[in-house]
């Protein structure tokens, strides 16, 4: 078994983006922008928000980060939105979800521009993605996909089983990987809550994509031996074994399917480290998309 080590495959991508800001900066370039919006104080968006900007410090990207009162009305967020579609130091932009229930998040995510829409949840970008046109791709889906190709893992020809069909996650990294390239062309089947035996399908999985929210949710009798498992899942679970009184698990029961595997993602240390690192590549791309 191989454990598909996220932590350093996110790493060398960092290093990558970092060394061609460094190229930017010789040359007396722009250096990519990105802006962050977040409304209200919800702890875990906040500690999002910090990663991000930490990880674009860590590269040269300038970020600014707009904390916003969790009472902002619907128009004052979409003026500032527009204020940041026309300003050319800040080449790409998301807004942090979820919204409060005031704010209608579709609009939201409309109003970026889809050139600037970095987290790639714009239906222009959604529709390019299906169309197999470049696009921004959402990030956890791009981490994917880097992983299994700098891993060298065949996906063409392989049957491809997705759990859950989020519009973040299962419904794009499906999308994705049917579409006709070398590191996609997969046979793609999603599964949701709606299937009677999910097992019939798991257990025909080449590469099993996991995105469900459950803990060890994945046991080894569900796969088959050989199997590729990609673990998106992010479960805090009680356990008064650690300090805290919990730990996280993904959507696998990594002990026990690990047994059966070729490849496995760790929760944590796998997607989720994949996921900041991609928001930077398309940071990136955002800033060539925009003239720089
Ligand atoms: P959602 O809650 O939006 O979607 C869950 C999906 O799983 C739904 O499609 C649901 O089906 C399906 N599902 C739930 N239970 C079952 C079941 N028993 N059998 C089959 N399908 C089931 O989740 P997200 O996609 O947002 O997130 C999934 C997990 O990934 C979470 O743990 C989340 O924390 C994590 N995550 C990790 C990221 C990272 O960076 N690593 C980024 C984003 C998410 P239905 O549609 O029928 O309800």
């Amino acid at each position: 078994m191989i454990l598909i080590d996220g932590k350093r495959i996110a790493s060398e991508i960092k290093t990558e983006i970092k060394n061609k800001i460094s190229a930017l900066i010789e040359d007396g370039k722009n250096i990519p922008g990105l802006v962050t919006i977040m409304v209200g104080n919800d702890p875990s968006s906040l500690i999002y928000i910090n990663n991000k900007e930490k990880a674009c410090k860590e590269v040269g990207i300038q970020s600014v980060s707009e904390k916003l009162r969790s009472d902002i009305s619907q128009q004052d967020l979409l003026n500032l939105i527009s204020s940041y579609n026309n300003r050319k130091d800040y080449h790409g932009m998301l807004v942090q979800l979820p919204l409060p229930k005031h704010i209608d998040e579709n609009k939201i995510i409309e109003a970026i521009s889809p050139d600037k829409d970095v987290d790639g949840f714009h239906p222009i970008n959604i529709g390019k993605l299906i169309a197999g046109k470049d696009a921004f791709v959402p990030c956890t889906p791009a981490g994917i996909q880097e992983l299994l190709k700098r891993y060298n893992i065949e996906t063409v020809g392989k049957h491809v089983v997705v759990l859950g069909r989020s519009n973040i996650v299962g419904k794009p990294v499906a999308n994705l990987l049917m579409q006709k390239n070398k590191y996609a062309n997969a046979i793609v089947t999603v599964c949701h809550s709606a299937a009677h035996d999910l097992n019939q399908y798991t257990r025909t999985a080449d590469i099993l994509i996991a995105a469900i929210g459950k803990p060890e949710f994945v046991k080894a009798d569900m796969v088959k031996e050989g199997v590729v498992v990609i673990d998106v899942g992010i479960n805090r679970i009680k356990d008064d074994s650690h300090p805290n009184g919990s730990r996280v698990v993904g959507d696998v029961d990594f002990q026990d399917v690990s047994k059966k595997a070729s490849y496995i993602t760790p929760v944590p240390g796998g997607v989720g480290l994949m996921t900041i690192a991609m928001l930077l590549q398309n940071t990136y791309k955002a800033y060539l998309i925009n003239g720089g």
